[in-house]
């Protein structure tokens, strides 16, 4: 088996060392809430990470609990606090709407998790700065653009093409379509010029720039593809499916491939999938945080500008 098994804490190391030195040479001590408005444990543990990620590289994270009927009003007050540079909320909080409606309560500027519809707005649209001078880059969702990391890591982003065309001729299969982490992330690999399949438990859409990129951003079609069609074509298969019982089939997947999985649950069988795959990344959680943190100096140095302005 030659298949490389690439993990996230290497892919993050890059990322955790440049915030620890820019913190540190700065002397800057970014602030980072986060909202614990539920009883869920991954929640509590993804919490539990953040604070440790923090402590390394010198982000100070404050970890408020509430109850969901008062989380409103808690979220209200760190926006007022000059104090706060980031806020971010473990969903699902209602686990519908009303949590849709929260990320919007947080303020633009302390967004860290880029959830705000200004950024999910820009990113469908592929806007990539927020001001004409392009002097300040958009916020992205933290897994999606984990995710993006990753495949730069590995090699899936070909560095001799133009920033935004660098996925050109990629075909990628991404099971989930969820509005925070799968449907995102369909765009932006589009948007960098890949053709993506994008699965969910309802059927197959193609996100697409067209031939030879022709599209400023990206489109999106209905195909009457299956799972049986899409995988033997796919050079990257990227799975996120909520649930221990679900399994990619390894057979369909093309010799050579990349496959990552950014469950919690383990959807490709580990040594099947190292028969078949060139790399195999079989969780994403360490480089989601280090993203979390990159936006957070980010938003720092943004409230910066603004207040000299
Ligand atoms: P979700 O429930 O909102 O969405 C699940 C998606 O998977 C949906 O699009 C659904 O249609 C699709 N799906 C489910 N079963 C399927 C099947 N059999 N075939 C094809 N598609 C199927 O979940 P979510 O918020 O996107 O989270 C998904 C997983 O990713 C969870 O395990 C979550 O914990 C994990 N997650 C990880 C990170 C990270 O940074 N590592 C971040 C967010 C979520």
């Amino acid at each position: 088996m030659s298949c490389k098994v690439v993990l996230a804490q290497g892919i993050s190391v890059s990322y955790r060392e440049e915030l620890k030195n820019t913190i540190k040479t700065r002397n800057i001590c970014p602030k980072l809430v986060g909202f614990l408005a539920n009883e869920d444990p991954a929640a509590a543990k993804y919490a539990e990470w953040t604070a440790k990620t923090c402590a390394e590289t010198g982000v100070e994270f404050e970890l408020r609990k509430c109850s969901r009927n008062d989380l409103e009003d808690k979220i209200i007050e760190a926006n007022q606090d000059a104090g706060v540079n980031g806020i971010m909320v473990y969903y699902p909080v209602f686990g519908d709407r009303q949590d849709q409606y929260l990320q919007n309560v947080v303020d633009v500027s302390k967004d860290v998790e880029g959830l705000h519809h200004k950024y999910v707005y820009n990113m469908y649209h592929n806007i990539r700065f927020l001001d004409e001078a392009k002097t300040k880059k958009c916020i992205i969702p933290c897994t999606p653009l984990g995710l993006v990391k990753v495949m730069e890591y590995v090699g899936v982003y070909n560095g001799i093409l133009p920033h935004g065309n660098r996925l050109h001729g990629r075909v990628v299969t991404i099971i989930n379509r969820s509005e925070i982490v799968g449907r995102p992330l369909a765009a932006l690999l589009a948007n960098d010029g890949a053709k993506v399949y994008s699965v969910d438990i309802n059927g197959i859409q193609e996100f697409h720039r067209g031939v030879g990129l022709q599209l400023k951003k990206h489109e999106v079609s209905e195909t009457t593809l299956t799972v049986e069609d899409v995988l033997p074509l796919s050079d990257v298969v990227i799975t996120g499916v909520p649930s221990p019982s679900y399994k990619v089939p390894s057979h369909l997947i093309r010799d050579g491939a990349v496959c990552i999985n950014f469950s919690t649950f383990k959807n490709f069988d580990g040594d099947e999938i190292k028969k078949k795959a060139a790399i195999y990344v079989p969780a994403v959680g360490k480089v989601t945080v280090a993203m979390l943190e990159r936006n957070l100096v980010r938003l720092y140095d943004y409230q910066a500008q603004d207040r000299v302005s």
